[in-house]
């Protein structure tokens, strides 16, 4: 490290600086986008900003957000690349994964070529893409993936339900042994397909259209059998898999069985399953649909489970789940449109880290050690970005977010940036907010106030996140 006082580009000073090691009272300084010294005292930088008294977080990483993906069963996205990352950096994350989505009889390639070009002029911070594979036709799995892999698109997401999205258990083993041979995470999304069109007919016939039959359609059971099953694949096939968006208390179990029995299982879950409830879906008039999302948020005293699973580290990433659909749209059908028929999804891009620092860090029931792994670190690793995102140390990227711990604030949609008409957290008051963001060293948002531009971000290959595997599995073995 140079003693030269001209050396740094900038020193953020002064702050409680989250690092692998814990809290400590460091000087950052930054040279050329990173992160260059952490240390006491370290001499003046060209700029400076003074972060006494503040907590500096690594940025976050939002590894599960949607933005300006293809319409899909008449949604429309209300946010693109530049709301959509402003909002999110306004909220303390410095990189996003959003997913470039292809439906059955499309091209992979046609569309990750799209989504670059729809994220290059406007995204405001840095950004990768997971690939959602809706058809895992020969040259998919022979050409496409392997290319996209090797130029950095190293995730690939799967549903199990979706018409149009899911795959058969066949398909899925086809994906993880692709995913298993190039080194790539497979996320599923894990609900059981039969479960949902069995009991949504039977909720229709009876006449049980009333947006609250959402939560009854997509029942706890479906979500622990499918989990069960994406864990089963996973380790026939060998390749491990991140579970997504747990929502039920039933499916953190079958996670925390495999985990002690060493399987390589991870998962995320989303702040509607540990700040909404069913009881927010029950509403006299139509606002209901605010919280209509899949999986939905389920039975209040669910949340306890969810939160244990975060808090005992079952859960290891806390993403967003930013689906960025508009009030105006999920009502458009008027007071009797049946719960089938609301668009679904819950925006929460800006809203992600304040809710989760208010309650588990303010609240005492989590330390900023473990906030940085589950906000952050542990998607940098899963994903392939470690160590250049996700953590504060020297060859770092300098994204960072600096909190006032003490800062209260009251949600509501007009203090945030994303286009989306509402959030689903509106009046829930808070404490600690991130007051500070810096992208490679670049401060990108201070004091409620925006020093960037559209099409500043970048796009960024990740590595291979695991290793690559040619040995057969043990399941062929003689
Ligand atoms: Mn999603």
């Amino acid at each position: 490290m140079s003693a030269d006082s001209t050396a740094f580009d900038l020193v953020i000073r002064g702050g409680t600086v989250v690092t692998p090691q814990g809290p400590s009272q460091l000087d950052i300084g930054v040279r050329d986008g990173v992160i260059a010294a952490l240390g006491a005292g370290l001499p003046k930088g060209q700029s400076e900003v003074d972060a006494t008294g503040h907590i500096v977080l690594p940025g976050g990483i939002d590894s599960h957000c949607h933005m300006d993906q293809q319409p899909w069963e008449g949604r429309s996205s209300a946010d693109d690349f530049r709301t959509g990352t402003l909002s999110a950096m306004c909220g303390g994350t410095t990189t996003v994964i959003p997913f470039a989505m292809q439906m059955r009889g499309q091209s992979l390639r046609a569309i990750v070529d799209d989504y670059y070009e729809r994220a290059r002029p406007k995204a405001h911070i840095d950004y990768s893409f997971h690939l959602v594979v809706g058809d895992p036709t020969p040259e998919v799995l022979s050409r496409e993936l392997p290319a996209l892999i090797a130029e950095g698109c190293t995730s690939i997401k799967i549903y199990l339900t979706y018409d149009g999205l899911k795959l058969d258990d066949y398909e899925v083993l086809q994906v993880l042994d692709l995913a298993r041979r190039e080194g790539a995470m497979v996320m599923v999304h894990a609900e059981n397909d039969g479960c949902i069109r069995w009991l949504t007919e039977r909720l229709l016939a009876e006449r049980k259209t009333k947006i609250k039959y959402h939560v009854a359609s997509h029942p706890d059971i479906g979500d622990r059998e499918a989990t069960y099953r994406a864990i089963s694949l996973s380790e026939l096939a060998e390749a491990p898999v991140l579970v997504a968006h747990v929502a039920a208390g039933a499916a953190v179990d079958e996670i925390r069985r495999a985990k002690a029995r060493g399987v390589p299982i991870y998962a995320e879950t989303c702040p509607q399953y540990l700040f909404l409830s069913a009881d927010d879906l029950d509403t006299h008039d139509m606002s209901g649909a605010k919280c209509v999302c899949t999986p939905p948020p389920k039975h209040k005293d669910n949340q306890q489970h969810i939160w244990r699973g975060v808090l005992d580290g079952t859960l290891d990433c806390f993403t967003s789940d930013h689906s960025p659909i508009n009030y105006v749209d999920k009502i458009a059908g008027g007071p009797d449109t049946p719960f089938t028929k609301i668009p679904l999804g819950v925006p929460g891009i800006e809203t992600r880290l304040p809710l989760l620092f208010s309650a588990a860090v303010s609240g005492g029931r989590m330390t900023l050690l473990d906030f940085a792994e589950i906000t952050a670190t542990r998607a940098a690793r899963l994903f392939g970005l470690y160590p250049r995102k996700g953590v504060i140390a020297v060859g770092s990227d300098a994204d960072l977010a600096i909190w006032d711990p003490e800062k209260r604030v009251t949600i509501t949609n007009t203090i945030l940036h994303h286009a989306t008409d509402y959030t689903p957290y509106e009046g829930m008051e808070v404490q600690g907010w991130p007051v500070t963001t810096i992208s490679r060293g670049e401060v990108v948002w201070a004091n409620g106030a925006v020093s960037s531009n559209a099409g500043r971000g970048k796009f960024i290959a990740c590595e291979r996140p695991l290793q690559r595997m040619t040995t057969p599995i043990a399941a062929l073995k003689g």
